[in-house]
């Protein structure tokens, strides 16, 4: 079993082929990062432009590097959503122009879950059940994952994600953006001084495993605008003064932004046991995993509470085309994919795309429990 996966959901153009065993034997990434930087965010239109230049080539490359063409694929799997719609068109069309000229079955793909299921290529013993937190750009998931396909949601945000939070303050602090701004924060954040400003904890008085992140990134831009930081001089030109007052916020930002991630996996861990008490690993994944200020933290909670920490190296985490080859594998050994669409599909079909798609059901149980 050979799956070639494609992932166009947000900003990366990504393709991989994934053997049924789990050998990675190609991955590739076209990143939009000096678009994102030129117009500071992601605009679905040109995200769509972008993704429509390379994806032919991102694609070919996967084949190429694993030595392979479309015909000795076994199937295509491919994120329907959530994400931008018009990004996501990109990849489904894709998906089934191959499919359709070599027959190839198609495998629907939800982003979020194939950020969790990843971490079962990378450890062996990662059975079901088992719980996920999913942090990125713009999710902020506690799962609860009983079998493939079936979720019970523990706690999401209730406005932004943790990701959105590094990105603007790294933005604010005048960090260089050609990356996203969560590595440079991470960096600048290593040589700051994280007790120097007292941000308070989001959702303190709330019970339960949700998150807010739009409150810390107030109380940023107001630390920010107090000290007379301008954004518009680059750090790499900032005094010595300057720098280091923009690395004690970033290092008080991120303590805080990490705290509000432990206290509710904390929380989320003993929920998760009234309903699987045998859980043993809990799966950290999606962009912001990949800092190491974050797998330390929530390590030690883990720790605490007698279980094991999965989390995938960096390149998994960010968004890759190896977490959808890979849930697509899952899928498929489960017999759940579609047959080869038909070549006169291609003109006025109407695809199936799942901008908005939550993962599992809510916990009923949860909601009440918080008040
Ligand atoms: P989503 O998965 O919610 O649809 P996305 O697909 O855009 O969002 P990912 O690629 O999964 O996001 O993650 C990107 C996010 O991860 C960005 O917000 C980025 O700043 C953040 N990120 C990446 N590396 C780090 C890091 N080292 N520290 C903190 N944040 C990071
Ligand atoms: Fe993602």
């Amino acid at each position: 079993l050979v799956v070639l996966g494609i992932e166009t959901s947000c900003d990366d153009t990504a393709a991989a082929v994934v053997r049924g065993n789990g050998e990675i034997l190609s991955q590739v990434v076209s990143s939009q990062a000096d678009l994102l930087e030129r117009y500071g965010g992601v605009a679905p239109k040109m995200a769509e432009e972008a993704h429509l230049q390379v994806i032919d080539q991102v694609v070919q490359e996967a084949l190429d590097k694993a030595n392979l063409t479309a015909r000795d694929v076994s199937a295509v799997a491919v994120t329907i959503g959530p994400g931008l719609s018009l990004c996501l068109r990109v990849g489904v069309q894709k998906a089934h122009k191959l499919a359709s000229s070599f027959n190839l079955p198609i495998i629907s793909i939800h982003h979020m879950e194939a950020h969790a299921l990843v971490a079962r290529l990378i450890e062996q013993e990662l059975h079901f059940p088992f719980m996920a937190l999913l942090i990125s750009g713009g999710h902020n998931l506690l799962i609860l994952a009983r079998e493939l396909g079936q979720y019970i949601q523990l706690g999401t945000t209730i406005d932004d994600a943790i990701g959105e939070a590094y990105d603007k303050t790294a933005k604010w602090l005048g960090l260089d953006m050609r990356r996203s701004g969560g590595p440079a924060l991470e960096e600048l954040a290593q040589v700051g001084d994280a007790e120097s400003i007292k941000f308070s904890t989001p959702m303190k008085q709330h019970k339960d495993c949700n998150f807010s992140y739009a409150g810390l990134k107030t109380q940023v831009r107001l630390a920010i605008e107090s000290r007379n930081i301008n954004a518009e001089i680059p750090i790499s030109s900032a005094s010595c003064q300057d720098r280091s007052c923009r690395a004690d916020i970033a290092a008080s930002f991120q303590r805080v932004a990490v705290l509000h991630l432990e206290e509710r996996c904390e929380r989320a861990i003993e929920w998760a046991r009234k309903i699987e008490p045998s859980i043993k690993y809990l799966v950290v994944s999606g962009g912001v995993a990949s800092n190491q200020y974050v797998r330390t933290r929530l390590d030690l909670i883990v720790k605490k509470k007698n279980l094991k920490l999965v989390c995938p190296p960096s390149s998994l985490c960010t968004d890759n085309g190896v977490m959808v080859a890979w849930t697509g594998i899952e899928h498929f050994c489960m017999g759940r994919f579609d047959p080869p669409p038909l070549a006169d599909e291609a003109e006025d079909f109407v695809y199936d795309l799942r901008p908005r798609w939550p993962l599992g059901e809510e916990y009923a149980e949860g909601r009440s429990n918080a008040r």
